[in-house]
C-alpha cells in the first residue's frame, strides 16, 4: 500500500530523511516510534505529499505520489491531481482541526459533500454510523468548543473515515489529550485496525504499538535504524540507540 525508496528531504541545509526504505502492505498497521526531531512528522507529511521530497520514490496503492513518470522522466503533478490522490488518504493529526463553526456531523459531512460531490443523504447516513462506530452518537449536533479533547479526535478519525480511505496516516494522535481520555481514541484506532484498515501512526503509545501494530519502526537522525515485529523490537532491541530510546520511554 505504501512504498518509499531511497527518500531524502531537506529543510534547507538540514537533512531531515535520510534514505528511508520501506514497505506498509494492505491491512498493516505500522507503528513509527523515534525521539523528537527524528524526522517521524517529516516521512508522514511527504507519504500524502504535504512536503515534497528531493530524491527517492514514493508509492501509495501503486501510484507514484505527487509525480507522474513519462519513460524515464518524472513530471510534477498539478495540485488538482495531487488533490485527487490525497482523497484516498486520511490523516489526523496531535491537533484535531475541526472546523469550530460546524458540529460534529457536518464536520464529518464536509469534505464527502464539497470535494467529493456525493450526495448530501449518503453523506449523512454514512457520518451517522462514523459517529456510532467512534462512539458519540449522542454528539451530532455538539460544536467542537462542547466536546473533550478524545471526543474532539475521535470526530476528527471519523470526519477522515468519512472520505472512504485507502490508507490512515496518523500523527500522535493521543499525545495533546489528557491521560484518561487516551483510551478512547485508542480503542476505536484498535477496532480500525481489526477492521483491516491499512494504517501508519507515529505514537508514544508503546501498549497499542505492541498490541496492535504488525510491524514497528524505530526512527533516529532522519533513518530507520530499527524495524521489526513490535513485541521484538520492545522487549529486545538490537540497536544501541533504540535500546537508549526505550529506556527512557517505557
Ligand atoms: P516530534 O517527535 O517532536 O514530533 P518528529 O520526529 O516528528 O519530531 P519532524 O517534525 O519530522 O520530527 O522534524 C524533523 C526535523 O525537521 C526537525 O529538526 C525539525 O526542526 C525540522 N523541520 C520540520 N519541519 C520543518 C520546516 N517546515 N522547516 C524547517 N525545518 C523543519
Ligand atoms: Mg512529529
Amino acid at each position: 500500500m505504501v512504498k518509499a525508496e531511497g527518500i531524502h528531504k531537506y529543510f534547507g541545509r538540514l537533512h531531515v530523511l535520510c534514505g528511508i526504505d520501506l514497505e506498509v502492505t494492505s491491512g498493516e498497521v505500522m507503528c513509527v516510534i523515534g525521539p523528537s526531531g527524528s524526522g517521524k512528522s517529516t516521512f508522514l507529511r511527504c507519504i500524502n505529499h504535504l512536503e515534497k521530497i528531493d530524491s527517492g520514490r514514493l508509492w501509495v496503492d501503486g501510484h507514484l505520489v505527487g509525480y507522474r513518470q513519462r519513460g524515464e522522466k518524472l513530471h510534477e503533478m498539478r495540485e488538482s491531481e495531487v488533490a485527487a490522490q490525497r482523497r484516498d488518504i486520511g490523516m489526523v493529526f496531535q491537533r484535531f482541526n475541526l472546523f469550530p463553526h460546524m458540529t460534529a456531523l457536518e464536520n464529518i459531512m464536509e469534505a464527502p459533500v464539497q470535494v467529493k460531490g456525493e450526495s448530501k443523504a449518503v453523506v449523512r447516513e454514512r457520518a451517522m454510523a462514523l459517529l456510532d462506530q467512534v462512539g458519540l452518537s449522542d454528539k451530532i449536533s455538539a460544536y467542537p468548543s462542547q466536546l473533550s479533547g478524545g471526543q474532539a479526535q475521535r470526530v476528527a478519525i471519523a470526519r477522515a473515515l468519512a472520505m472512504e480511505p485507502k490508507l490512515m496516516l496518523f500523527d500522535e494522535p493521543t499525545s495533546a489529550l489528557d491521560p484518561e481520555l487516551v483510551g478512547d481514541v485508542l480503542d476505536v484506532m484498535r477496532q480500525l485496525a481489526v477492521d483491516g484498515m491499512t494504517m501508519v501512526v507515529v505514537t508514544h503509545e508503546m501498549g497499542f504499538a505492541r498490541e496492535v501494530g504488525d510491524s514497528l519502526v524505530f526512527m533516529d537522525g532522519g533513518a530507520i535504524v530499527e524495524q521489526g515485529n513490535p513485541r521484538d523490537v520492545l522487549a529486545e532491541p538490537k540497536h544501541r540507540r533504540t535500546q537508549d530510546f526505550l529506556s527512557k520511554v517505557l
